[in-house]
């Protein structure tokens, strides 16, 4: 059975797809987004090497509550793409025992990802849940190192293949939530067939210490966190 490099397990969570979730965090990510609040995900070097059967025990242990609540097993990161032929045998196993699966993603994977490796994976998938970071393209690549492209051909792919997904937004004030941001992020949305739902995320300062704890200066340091009015108020554009 294939090894995956994983940073955390966590066995009850409620925010990262529908139901009871059991999220796999896995290890490695290419992007420096520069509000990221696990850089301590970044280094595919460091994490733990756990075996697929491993892991795949453990999600059968919390089986009664995750099915009991239409929940099932979501992998994040991290960028979980980065590991697709380990998450396709977990994946096998729980579709054989009828569990729900999802993948949170900001779609940041390298070229040498043999892209039919990707492809199984989300057929083995229920749902994507797809980061979009910011909504034009220096924006994009000032917040993440990658290009805006990404993501959008990720949700072409998606959308051709007939497949469920969700989009994520984390709302950072000052710097992703102008009115030019939503409106441009109104266009991306617009016209997404099988996107079932979308949300922002309001942007928190509790991963600071993990970047002073690696000795890293946070480039966002100024930055406040996202209040609920400011959430309401891009919502209300967006839905304008
Ligand atoms: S894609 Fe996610 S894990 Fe990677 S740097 Fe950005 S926020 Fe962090």
């Amino acid at each position: 059975m294939k090894q995956c490099k994983i940073h955390s397990l966590e066995s009850f969570s409620a925010q990262d797809g529908p139901g009871i979730r059991y999220v796999i965090f896995m290890q490695g990510c290419p992007a420096r987004c520069i509000y990221c609040q696990n850089p301590d995900t970044w280094d595919i070097d460091s994490g733990k090497l756990c075996s697929v059967k491993e892991v795949f025990g453990k999600i059968e242990k919390c089986l009664p509550y995750l099915q009991s609540s239409k929940g099932g097993v979501t992998v994040s990161g991290g960028e979980p793409l980065l590991q697709p032929d380990c998450l396709i045998e977990l994946f096998k196993l729980c579709k054989k025992e009828s569990i729900h699966t999802a993948i949170d993603t900001s779609t940041f994977y390298p070229a040498d990802i043999d892209e039919k490796s990707i492809d199984k994976l989300i057929s083995l998938t229920d749902l994507f849940i797809v980061d979009i970071k910011a909504s034009c393209i220096d924006l994009h690549k000032h917040i993440t190192s990658m290009e805006l492209k990404k993501p959008l051909e990720f949700i072409s792919r998606l959308e051709k293949k007939k497949k469920h997904y969700w989009v994520r937004y984390v709302l950072v004030p000052d710097l992703n939530d102008s009115e030019s941001d939503i409106d441009n992020l109104k266009k991306i949305l617009s016209n997404l067939k099988y996107c079932k739902r979308f949300e922002f995320l309001p942007y928190h300062t509790l991963g600071k210490h993990k970047w002073e704890l690696m000795g890293l200066k946070h480039p966002l340091e100024n930055f406040r966190a996202a209040t609920p009015e400011d959430t309401k108020k891009a919502a209300a554009r967006l839905l304008a």
